[in-house]
C-alpha cells in the first residue's frame, strides 16, 4: 500500500509523544514496511502509514503519539466489556489518535478520525500506573480508539504496571500482527476484548480489512494465555443477519472455546450511520439465543440496562450466577473455588469479584 503520493515532504519529528517505532523493515528505495497491524503500510521516505501515528523519517519509522492521550477515564471493567475477568473492578482506561479501521459507526470517531500530531503533552509511563494506583484502579485498560496506535507506550507501560500488580489489557479490533501481540503478552498483557465487528463482507467493506487476521489473533491470544472476550455490535441492515451471527458464534467456540464470552451489543447512532435507528430489542435476544444455540456458554446482551442477559447463569442449571445492572455488579453467588452454588458446575472467572452491592 503506497500512502500519500510518491513524493511528500520530508517530515521533521522532534516532540516527546515521538519515538522510534518497534516493528518495521527497509523495503528499498527508502521505504518502510510497518509491522504493527496487519494493514502493513509501505511507507515512503517522509510518508506516514494509514492510521496517520507512524512515519518514515530517513528509512526509519517513528510513532508520534506515544504517550499522547486523547482521553482517560476510570472505568467499570464490565464497560469494556470484560465480564469474567475481575468482576467489579476499575481501570484507569485510555486511548490516543487514529485508527486503522474505517467504521462508519465508530462511537469514538471524534479521537480515532481525528489526524494525530506530535506533542509534548504526554504522560510518562511511571506517571500513569502511578495514576493508576493514586485512583484505586486495579488495572490499565488501552481502549476508545484502536490501542495498536499506542504499541510503543504499552510495551512501557505494562511492565510497570504489572510490578505494582496491576492488570493490563486491550480493547481492541484484534487487527495487531501477530508480532505485535507477541511484543503486549511478553509485556504483561493479561487480557484482551476483541469486537470481531461481523462475517467477512462486513469486515472488507465497513472497516477495509480483512477478517483473517482477527481471528488468527484471537487464537494466539488464546494460546499464549490471554483472558479473551469477543464483541459483535450488532448494526441494523449491516450484520444482524441471523446467519450471520450464527457464524461469528461458531468461529468464536472453534477458535477460543465455548466457554468464551461472547458480548452481542446494541448499536446506538453515531458518526457516518446517525440516521440509522437502533438495534431492535427483539433482533438482540434472537442473535444471543441462537449465540447459545451454536454450544457457546456464556452469551450476553449489551448496551441494554437491566436486561436478563446481562447476567450469567450457569450453563447447566441456569442458576444466577452474577446479576448486573449496566456496568455495576448487583449479585455474586460463585463459590471462592469458582463453582455454581447449586450444581457444582466450574465457572471460567478469573479474579474476585470487588465492589458487589446486595
Ligand atoms: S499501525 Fe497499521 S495502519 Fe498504522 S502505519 Fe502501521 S501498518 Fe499502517
Ligand atoms: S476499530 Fe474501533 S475505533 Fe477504529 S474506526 Fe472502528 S469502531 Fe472506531
Amino acid at each position: 500500500m503506497l500512502l500519500n503520493g510518491t513524493s511528500p515532504p520530508t517530515y521533521h519529528l522532534r516532540k516527546a509523544s515521538v519515538r522510534a517505532a518497534h516493528l518495521f523493515e527497509e523495503a528499498g528505495e527508502g521505504r518502510v514496511r510497518c509491522g504493527a497491524c496487519e494493514r502493513r503500510c509501505l511507507i515512503p521516505n517522509g510518508g506516514k502509514g494509514f492510521c496517520g501515528t507512524r512515519y518514515n523519517v530517513d528509512s526509519q519509522l517513528y510513532t508520534i503519539t506515544y504517550g499522547s492521550i486523547s482521553s482517560i477515564s476510570i472505568n467499570p471493567i464490565e464497560k469494556k466489556p470484560l465480564y469474567h475477568y475481575w468482576p467489579g473492578s476499575r481501570a484507569l482506561t485510555i486511548g490516543t489518535w487514529g485508527c486503522n479501521f474505517t467504521c462508519p459507526w465508530c462511537q469514538n470517531y471524534d479521537i480515532s478520525k481525528k489526524k494525530p500530531t506530535q506533542t509534548d503533552e504526554i504522560i510518562e509511563p511511571k506517571a500513569l500506573v502511578r495514576l493508576a494506583e493514586v485512583e484505586r484502579c486495579q488495572g490499565i485498560s488501552f481502549s476508545f480508539n484502536e490501542p495498536t496506535m499506542l504499541l510503543e507506550y504499552a510495551l512501557d507501560v505494562f511492565p510497570l504496571a504489572k510490578k505494582r500488580g496491576l492488570y493490563c489489557h486491550y480493547v481492541s479490533n484484534g487487527y495487531m500482527s501477530a508480532d505485535a501481540l507477541r511484543l503486549l503478552v511478553e509485556a504483561g498483557m493479561d487480557a484482551i476484548k476483541v469486537d470481531v465487528k461481523g462475517g467477512e463482507q462486513v469486515v472488507k467493506r465497513f472497516c477495509g480489512a480483512s477478517p483473517t487476521p482477527i481471528w488468527r489473533n484471537i487464537g494466539l491470544a488464546k494460546e499464549l494465555g490471554l483472558h479473551v472476550e469477543v464483541v459483535l455490535l450488532l448494526i441494523p441492515n449491516v450484520n444482524d443477519n441471523i446467519d450471520e451471527v450464527k457464524e461469528v458464534a461458531r468461529r468464536v467456540r472453534d477458535t477460543a472455546g465455548e466457554d468464551t464470552p461472547l458480548h452481542i451489543t446494541r448499536f446506538y447512532p453515531a458518526y457516518k450511520m446517525i440516521n440509522t435507528s437502533p438495534t431492535p430489542l427483539s433482533t438482540l435476544e434472537a442473535a444471543v439465543e441462537e449465540a447459545r444455540k451454536e454450544g457457546l456458554n456464556y452469551v450476553y446482551i449489551g448496551n441494554v440496562v437491566g436486561h436478563d442477559y446481562e447476567n450469567t447463569r450457569c450453563p447447566t442449571c441456569r442458576t444466577l450466577l452474577i446479576e448486573r445492572y449496566g456496568f455495576t455488579l448487583t449479585r455474586y453467588t460463585i463459590t471462592p473455588d469458582k463453582k455454581c452454588p447449586k450444581c457444582g458446575e466450574s465457572i471460567p472467572i478469573i479474579g474476585e469479584p470487588l465492589r458487589t452491592i446486595e
